[in-house]
């Protein structure tokens, strides 16, 4: 259905009347609370509760509002928070009810050029997947056997491993290049310095937003109720450190010195219209896994490199859809022991790499460990990250919504973007 605001917003605008993501924000007099992005503009929530607009939701607004994090709002649970978005919807469509309301919009609209974001959810626990064939594929081949790249559990469950959160930042936050220890394949002996093998990885992460108790677990058919909604997720690797210390365990410290995301949290209520089915498994799964209808969603997603004092160059084209194992199957997975979820909680993807060569979503694919370099429009190559490079990743899920007054109209929800600029080694 077209909806058409009052407010002016762009028609290529990541935060459309259809998306209204939350995150955090404070302007130079107000205390940090939670924000709508909408158009340019940050919508505030306490002051629309103020004005007596959100009279019929009897949760404590001021509490749940004016609040360092979204864990209190979303730990309401979709059946308050649905029905809220809808009514927030509702209030800036373009209709003579809303009159009273668009007239003292400036009391609860701010720019957002004039807000300072800040970090949406206090995360208690970080788990990372590694959920996209393509990308688990490519790492085979490059790291152990090119004819047996996949190892003979991945076909079965969404392997994960549990990350760490205190390390996961906003976008914006400068990244100082991570020192560590290496060993060069020919070298007897490991060295110790900065990483000469800075790589991103092309993610998104959903948060939780309902717990379970220790001992249950979510299946496949429920887990969308425990999802609050997803960001971009950039997780900042250094291979070189990775390749020496991952045996027997996994990642460490090639993985924990940095990840980020970006600011603005986009309901999986917004991303109804883009709903897919995921890939058929080739192999049968266990019930547990079994995943029916649409689980999934057509989420483009873009990778640039911009070098200092140049412009962005877009080295990853990619797609969420993409994925082997869906989210419902990653939380399902996650839970089938018992393990407790707690709202806040974050699960990022894994690399989200594509078939094309031009859709690998790291430095790792796309260079094929640094043998084929990416040309930089300044005329420079790339073979992994350089220091003072910024890297960006941007999504955004967009389709036609049909013909009025003779124009075309899109839905378009946007996940603005995740940026990090690096820095040489402190
Ligand atoms: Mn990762």
């Amino acid at each position: 259905m077209l909806l058409k605001s009052w407010l002016s917003i762009a028609p290529n605008s990541d935060f459309s009347i259809y998306n209204l993501p939350y995150g955090i924000f404070s302007t130079a007099t107000l205390s940090k609370r939670i924000g709508i992005a909408l158009g340019d503009y940050v919508v505030d929530l306490h002051k629309i509760a103020e004005l007596g607009f959100l009279k019929e939701f009897s949760f404590d607004k001021k509490k749940i509002f004016l609040n360092d994090f979204l864990n209190d709002f979303m730990a309401l649970g979709k059946e308050i928070t649905v029905p809220f978005r809808e009514k927030i919807q509702q209030f800036f469509l373009d209709i003579p009810e809303n009159n009273d309301f668009k007239n003292q919009k400036d009391a609860f609209l701010f720019p957002q050029k004039d807000v300072t974001l800040h970090f949406p959810v206090k995360i208690g626990d970080y788990t990372d997947f590694y959920s996209s064939r393509e990308h688990a594929t490519n790492v085979g081949t490059m790291f152990r056997d090119p004819n047996n790249a996949l190892l003979p559990n991945w076909l079965h469950l969404p392997v994960a491993y549990h990350g760490r959160a205190s390390s996961i930042v906003l976008s914006g936050t400068d990244i100082y290049r991570p020192k560590g220890q290496t060993k060069a394949p020919d070298a007897e002996n490991p060295s110790f310095g900065a990483t000469k093998l800075l790589d991103f990885e092309l993610e998104m992460a959903f948060i939780i937003g309902k717990n379970n108790e220790l001992g249950e677990n979510i299946t496949v058919e429920n887990a969308e109720n425990h999802i609050f909604g997803m960001v971009v997720f950039n997780d900042w690797s250094a291979r070189d450190v990775q390749t020496w210390e991952y045996q027997p365990l996994g990642p460490f410290l090639a993985k924990n010195f940095a990840s980020a995301i970006s600011p603005w949290v986009v309901t999986l209520e917004a991303l109804n219209p883009f709903r897919k089915s995921s890939p058929s498994p080739e192999k049968p799964l266990l019930p547990y896994l079994q995943s029916e209808g649409e689980k999934t969603f057509d989420i483009n997603l873009e990778v640039f490199i911009k070098p200092e004092n140049s412009e962005e160059n877009l080295v990853c084209i990619s797609n969420f859809k993409d994925l082997y194992w869906n989210m419902s199957q990653q939380l399902a997975h996650h839970t089938v022991n018992g393990c407790n979820m707690q709202v806040g909680d974050m699960c990022a993807s894994g690399t989200i790499s594509g078939k094309a060569e031009n859709s690998f979503g790291s430095m790792l694919e796309l260079t094929w460990r640094g043998t084929k370099p990416l040309k930089m429009s300044n005329g420079e190559e790339r073979k992994f990250i350089h220091d003072n490079d910024t890297v960006i990743m941007r999504a955004y899920a967009e389709k036609n919504a049909g013909q009025n007054d003779n124009i075309q109209h899109k839905i378009r929800v946007g996940f603005g973007e995740v940026l990090n600029k690096i820095f040489p080694t402190k």
